[in-house]
């Protein structure tokens, strides 16, 4: 029975006889059809749910295989630097393959949900003063002089074992999408999915491969600016990152797929955010919103999307970030007495405690 992504891709995946088998379960997620928008916009739009990984992102799909191969050679430690999603999956894997997990996050703007994750699964957290860009710098000097393995994106299994979720796509669609719209911090998950896409085109398991968006926050958009930004800052905090390690391979994925990278304003991701809530019941963190953000842009700055099939990768769960949403909610719990008046009372009178307001 297969059960594991090394079960259904090990012809893809870099492995050996050393390599110990290492899962919890990781990939297998669900690529749900919009009920509303593709009838909207006219053409067939697809979320996938990476939000459904066991630790809620999709970097549990690269970090087996990065601590499988930390462990296959006999390295004991592992270290991260974090805007949060990599923390909490590195430290369930370590947790459970017994590697001491180190994390060093940027002060102040790690999610809530992500950070616990990190402290439940019992990793050594370390908080600096300065941005993500800065942590990985440091994560990269240490790893080196104390022999730690990085399981960043720039540990390159990390971006072969995320290839599995275009492989997953393919699969489930029985073709490649026409365009994928996802979000772009690091530029890893991007570079994955351009790789798994080819290798499936080359293997003619698909006969093409889909033109790429890369979404980035307005504030944090290196990529879309076309140089490296000293204090990027937005409510995505997954994609708060000014100075892409990937960007090279981000780039060509772009370039050769003729895509796009692009930049939505905070207004505009949560303004997705919410419509993928109420109008999808899919409830996915900020950076993942992201995506659905720079769809709808492109479907309202005239791209033609009819009979298209489009992917939007929502890349993390919407519960690793309860306080921002709660933010934007429009009203409040409705309070009342038990009797059966009042609660009827309620319910022909009262609001719905509605996400922000649809703004196109
Ligand atoms: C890590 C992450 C991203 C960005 O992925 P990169 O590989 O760094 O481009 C986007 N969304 C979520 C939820 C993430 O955790």
């Amino acid at each position: 029975m297969k059960r594991t992504l090394v079960d259904y891709y090990k012809e893809f995946l870099p492995l050996n006889s050393n390599t110990p088998q290492v899962t919890l379960g990781e990939g297998f997620t669900p690529l749900v059809k919009s009920n509303n928008f593709s009838k909207e916009f006219g053409c067939n739009i697809y979320f996938k749910l990476e939000g459904c990984n066991p630790t809620g992102s999709f970097k549990d799909r690269g970090m087996f295989l990065a601590l499988a191969k930390a462990i296959e050679n006999n390295k004991n430690k592992i270290i991260c630097a974090s805007t949060g999603n990599t923390s909490a999956s590195a430290a369930a894997y370590g947790a459970r393959y017994n590697l001491e997990t180190i994390v060093i996050i940027p002060s102040g703007k790690i999610a809530v949900g992500k950070l616990l994750q990190a402290m439940v699964y019992g990793a050594k957290i370390i908080s600096i003063k300065g941005n993500f860009d800065q942590a990985l710098l440091a994560v990269k000097n240490i790893a080196e002089s104390m022999d730690i393995e990085i399981v960043n994106s720039i540990n390159p299994y990390r971006l072969e074992g995320q290839k599995t979720g275009a492989f997953e796509i393919v699969d489930s669609l029985g073709k490649s999408p026409d365009l994928q719209f996802m979000p772009v911090g690091n530029a890893g998950n991007i570079s994955s999915y351009y790789k798994g896409y080819k290798e499936y085109k080359e293997k003619k398991i698909s006969s093409e491969m889909p033109v790429f968006y890369g979404i980035q926050a307005e504030k944090s958009a290196p990529l879309v600016d076309g140089k490296v930004i000293q204090n990027p800052s937005t409510i995505a905090t997954a994609i708060r990152i000014g100075n892409p390690a990937s960007a090279e391979l981000a780039k060509e994925a772009i370039n050769k797929s003729k895509g796009e990278f692009l930049k939505v304003s905070d207004k505009e991701i949560i303004n997705a955010q919410s419509l993928l809530a109420n109008k999808e019941g899919i409830f996915c963190e900020p950076a993942s919103a992201a995506s659905f953000a720079g769809l709808i842009k492109k479907i309202n700055s005239g791209l033609d999307v009819k009979n298209r099939i489009i992917v939007c990768i929502l890349t993390g769960n919407g519960l690793k970030d309860p306080g921002n949403a709660e933010k934007y909610l429009s009203s409040k719990i409705i309070k009342t007495s038990p009797d059966p008046k009042s609660i009827q009372n309620a319910i022909y009178t009262g609001k719905s405690t509605n996400f922000f307001k649809r703004i196109f």
